[in-house]
């Protein structure tokens, strides 16, 4: 009975059209894009950036517009962060100058192109030593080590003046035949 009753009073709420759609408490919270995106750094727990890489938006639109039409997931969260992203970028307040942290979704979509965008996009990078904004940032690879058949290369991006900024361990494994 109590069911029942709960039933009626959520039914007697709503009030909206039957074919509303349902959107996800993190569509509804996306904040509005700005001129800047925070792709990676410690301010949103990337432990191996020390420094802060942003991206400026509209210099990603046309990869964003690409990537929704090209690529294609099986994960329904995913591909709506994938779908929705140039629609929030074309949104974009240029003219804000202020940094954009998105949604965990929408970072999810970004970041592992955020090699690209360095070579390809806008991007400001903020050096904890220098405490400076740069313009760009230098990627580099060396080996590190071999054991048995795999290799570690460590990925380094400094800054201007060769501070290193963030650096990453990529097993590659040989394989021998
Ligand atoms: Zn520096």
């Amino acid at each position: 009975m109590a069911i029942n009753n709960l039933k009626t009073r959520l039914f007697a709420a709503f009030k909206g059209p039957v074919s509303v759609s349902l959107q996800r408490p993190s569509e509804i919270l996306e904040p509005p894009c700005t001129r800047w995106i925070l792709l990676r750094g410690p301010a949103i727990g990337s432990p191996s950036h020390r420094g802060t890489l942003l991206v400026e938006a509209k210099s990603i639109l046309s990869w964003a517009q690409a990537h929704a039409k090209g690529v294609w997931s099986s994960d329904a969260d995913r591909q709506s962060a994938r779908e929705r992203l140039p629609h929030w970028i074309e949104e974009a307040i240029e003219e804000d100058e202020s940094v954009t942290i998105p949604s965990a979704e929408l970072l999810d979509v970004l970041q592992p192109y955020d090699e690209d965008f360095i070579e390809k996009a806008t991007v400001r990078l903020w050096c904890p030593d220098c405490l400076l904004t740069h313009s760009r940032v230098t990627r580099g690879s060396r080996a590190d080590q071999l054991i048995g058949k795999s290799s570690l290369w460590v990925s380094e991006w400094r800054c201007p003046e060769g501070h290193l900024v963030h650096s990453e361990s990529n097993e590659i494994r040989w394989i021998i035949r």
